[in-house]
């Protein structure tokens, strides 16, 4: 087993909301074991670049309450390259970098995965993104923050959809998971939601608001996931108001407001548990891990499984739910 003395910190890929408090969990835990921490900035980027500055516990004061990342992220082609990640391992190496923290999304654990390989660096990886789509974790860091602002999106559209009769199409993130939209949705009380991992037809959506405007509701919403088959807000819209002209349609697509704001108490405390645990299970000897939540519990999952493994996290009763709640 590697003896670690000075451990390396990065965020890589999309930001989300929680990330500034894990990154001050690791880097006080690490400091509390006696080792060096390193901040590396813009992710594999500012490895290539040594872009890398000495942190001590001041350096993540008064940021447990921030969105985004002070430690800054980026995507990185030269990364996927096997030179890219060399020019990375000779720069860690130069600064005495001898163990990783990787806080981000799939992308980021498969170029973690590759570099711990092929240069035997200690790496253990933090699930930090809003779409909560990693296999290992019950949640992702930035995931309820997300869609809190999302509820409260939801929220002031039905302010303005009441008064006019209107039927919205709110679209949200989430990439390929439907679990802001289904979660956010139900929260919000949406007449209908349209999710990647449920096809829903059109013909099927159009029955479901004429029952809802027979029914003399004074506002429809309907979410549409940002990775649903039928093409977007935009597209759902226009289908709806080909066959429906009578219709005020409204489209709003929520876009990068999702990622941004404070996190929220829950994604504040799991931040805080998973970078007080990747370091705990890195100095322990631990790598090509990921460290995540599963009931109440921190555990740790191989990369290998993390990466291959098929995740679905919408349960079944809320899939059932979601459509009896909106008559
Ligand atoms: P999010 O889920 O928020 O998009 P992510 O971590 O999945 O986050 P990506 O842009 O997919 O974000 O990946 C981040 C970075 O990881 C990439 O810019 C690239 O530098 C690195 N990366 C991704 N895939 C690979 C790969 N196959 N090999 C090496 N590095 C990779």
């Amino acid at each position: 087993m590697q003896s670690i003395s000075k451990v390396g910190i990065f965020t890589s890929g999309g930001d989300a909301p929680g990330m500034n408090a894990c990154i001050r969990a690791a880097v006080r835990t690490a400091l509390h074991a006696g080792k060096s921490v390193i901040g590396i900035y813009h992710g594999y980027q500012g490895m290539i670049d040594a872009d890398f500055q000495e942190m001590n516990s001041r350096s993540v004061s008064n940021i447990i309450q921030l969105g985004g990342t002070i430690l800054k992220t980026a995507r990185c082609d030269a990364f996927r390259t096997p030179e890219g990640r060399k020019q990375a391992y000779d720069n860690l190496k130069m600064a005495g970098i001898d163990g990783l923290i990787a806080i981000g999304g799939d992308g980021t654990f498969t170029g973690a995965e590759v570099l711990s390989r092929e240069h035997n660096i200690p790496t253990v990886c933090i699930p930090g993104t809003i779409d909560n789509d990693l296999y290992g974790s019950d949640f992702t860091l930035g995931y309820d923050t997300a869609t809190n602002t999302v509820i409260e999106a939801i929220d002031k559209i039905r302010d303005t959809a009441a008064s006019h009769d209107r039927l919205f199409f709110v679209e949200v993130m989430g990439r390929d998971s439907g679990c802001i939209a289904l979660n956010a949705g139900i929260a919000g009380g949406a007449e209908a939601i349209l999710l990647p991992e449920k096809s829903t037809a059109i013909a099927n959506l159009c029955n479901q608001l004429e029952s809802a405007a027979k029914s003399k509701k004074s506002s429809t919403i309907v979410i549409v996931a940002e990775g649903e088959e039928n093409g977007g807000a935009y597209n759902v819209a226009k289908e709806v108001k080909s066959r429906f002209d009578f219709y005020d349609t409204k489209v709003t697509i929520l876009g990068h407001l999702q990622r941004g704001g404070s996190p929220s108490s829950f994604d504040r405390v799991l931040a805080s548990r998973l970078g007080f645990a990747a370091i705990r299970h890195l100095l322990a000897g631990e790598t090509r891990v990921m460290v995540g939540l599963r009931g109440n519990e921190i555990k740790t999952t191989p990369l290998e499984e993390v990466l291959n493994k098929k995740v679905f996290k919408l349960s079944e009763d809320m899939l059932e739910m979601m459509d009896v709640l909106s008559i």
